[in-house]
């Protein structure tokens, strides 16, 4: 059984514990791998080889760093079509989805590429007389990266670029669910050239993630998970002195007005529902009909649903592949029937599509008549399954996103440019979309939502995640002329 180690200052590292957990294929529904889980002092290990490469890589010029980043995002580019299979063999999502989630994140290490125009700085010349001011943004030390399941290479690509190109070093601990590859883009990280022990690996569970938190050379984390787990990290990294940027789960709400083209709301909101098998957090679980635009918009999400192919990603036909774990794949179906219990309509009932392979597969499903007390509502599902709550008004609609606890992304289809204006500035979440469902921003402007989705000040990737992992150092000088220096005993005014 292949094993996948820590990657440590530029080498593998055994894990000594002997503590391992399964990777599975899902298409297949069988174990391919196991990992390791690190030891607390296999986490010590990879912070002190980050924090030994950080005394010569924080003063490395910005011009090596970004000719490193320049090859590595060329490797990433030469390889993704292997980590894309990757991908799929670990996670499931279909192969077209790997590429486009790649390509996401070669997005981040582009904008990382250009970290010497972002990290320029101010001056501001004769702020007094004689006097000029700098400020510049130093780099923190040693960052730690948590991420989930669901974008096992995006996700990485939001933070270690970013991280190592402000002149930091990196230990990411990826989820154990899919780590191959995370690991693969570690191992590029070093063949372009990264000196050793600037990105490190540890795979591991809550003992590696704790240790993390409270590492004292850990001076910053950033996390990427379901809202539990991103509150605690938030909470006990912070308590520990740390900054952190903790972003939690979703439930991302569609409005429909009935002026929308059902047809493009139809198209969007099956793609934005079903995409990925549901497993995005950027997916949309909600949909908010607005008035009479419900029963024709249910009609065309049906049709479109009979249509989907649903099968191993690595099948060019397959436009959704199987839930990640059989385990989860469970728990999304037993939304169907709390539903059906708690008085929903099941319009497409998932569990009852028969598969012929054991892969962790299931249907999609269409719940109408949903209101907020239902469990379908309330809990973060993610899984193929979209709920449609009917709002009387617009302002029911909005109100509806507002009282949600999760703010992370929302959209609204409308045909009226007035009632989209006014939709962007009432939407209370993160990231909004007009006749977008999945509004993922580009790697130059930053993600993060609202509410219980983002716990900490900065949203990740982007400017914001730049300056996460940066401080400020201002510097005033004065270089006194001779031919008007003199002796003045009164407090420094600017003049
Ligand atoms: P998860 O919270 O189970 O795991 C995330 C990370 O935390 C993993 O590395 C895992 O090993 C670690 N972890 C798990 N349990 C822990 C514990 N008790 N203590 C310490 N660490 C722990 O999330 P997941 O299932 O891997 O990913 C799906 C979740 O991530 C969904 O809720 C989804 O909405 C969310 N997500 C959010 C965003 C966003 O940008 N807001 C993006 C992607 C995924």
């Amino acid at each position: 059984m292949q094993r996948i180690e820590h990657l440590i200052n530029g080498e593998t590292v055994a894990g000594a514990s002997g503590r391992v957990t399964p990777v599975f294929n899902p298409a297949m529904g069988v174990q391919s791998k196991e990992v390791s889980l690190a030891t607390v002092d296999e986490v010590d290990a990879a912070v002190a080889a980050a924090a030994a490469a950080y005394e010569s890589w924080s003063r490395l010029s910005i011009a090596r760093r970004t000719k490193l980043m320049f090859e590595f995002r060329n490797l990433v580019v030469a390889a993704s079509e292997e980590l894309a299979e990757l991908l799929t063999s670990e996670h499931g999502k279909v192969f077209s989805d790997s590429m486009g989630e790649i390509q996401r994140g070669i997005e981040n290490i582009e904008f990382a590429c250009d970290v010497a125009d972002h990290l320029k700085g101010e001056v501001s010349e004769m702020a007094s007389t004689g006097v000029d001011v700098t400020t510049v943004r130093r780099p923190l030390g040693v960052i730690a990266g948590i991420t989930p399941f669901n974008f096992p290479a995006m996700i990485p690509l939001w933070m270690a670029p970013n991280a190592v190109a402000a002149g930091n070093t990196f230990v990411m601990k990826p989820s154990e669910r899919d780590p191959s590859v995370p690991r693969r883009i570690v191992e590029l990280f070093h063949e372009a050239g990264f000196p050793p022990g600037v990105v490190n690996l540890v795979n591991g569970d809550k003992v590696a993630v704790d240790r993390l938190l409270e590492h004292p050379d850990v001076k910053a984390l950033s996390f990427v998970g379901s809202t539990p787990i991103a509150k605690y990290v938030y909470e006990t990294g912070t308590s520990h002195g740390k900054r952190v940027q903790a972003l939690g789960g979703a439930k991302n709400h569609m409005v429909v007005l009935p002026d929308a083209d059902i047809n493009l709301a139809a198209d969007a909101g099956v793609s934005a529902a079903y995409g990925s098998a549901g497993e995005r957090c950027m997916a949309i679980s909600v949909v908010a009909a607005v008035g009479e635009v419900a029963d024709p918009l249910i009609e065309a999400i049906k049709v479109r649903m009979e249509k989907l192919v649903i099968g191993d990603g690595m099948d060019p036909a397959s436009e959704m592949g199987p839930l990640v774990t059989r385990e989860h794949r469970d728990r999304v179906a037993s939304y169907i029937d709390s539903a059906r219990s708690q008085g929903a309509t099941v319009v497409v009932d998932g569990t009852e599509k028969i598969f012929e392979s054991d892969g962790f597969f299931l249907g999609t499903s269409l719940l109408d008549h949903v209101d907020t007390e239902m469990d379908a509502y309330k809990d973060e599902i993610f899984g193929p399954v979209l709920s449609v709550v009917r709002c009387d008004t617009y302002t029911d609609a909005v109100k509806l996103i507002s009282d949600n606890p999760w703010g992370n992304g929302t959209a609204i289809f409308t045909r009226d440019g007035g009632a989209a204006r006014r939709f962007q500035e009432d939407a209370d979440a993160g990231m909004v979309g007009i006749n977008v469902p999945v509004p993922v921003p580009v790697g130059y402007h930053s993600f993060g939502g609202w509410k219980s989705s983002l716990f900490g000040d900065h949203a990740m990737y982007g400017h914001e995640g730049l300056r996460f992992y940066t401080r400020q150092k201002v510097i005033t000088s004065r270089w006194p002329d001779p031919s008007t220096s003199r002796v003045n005993l009164g407090f420094p005014t600017n003049d």
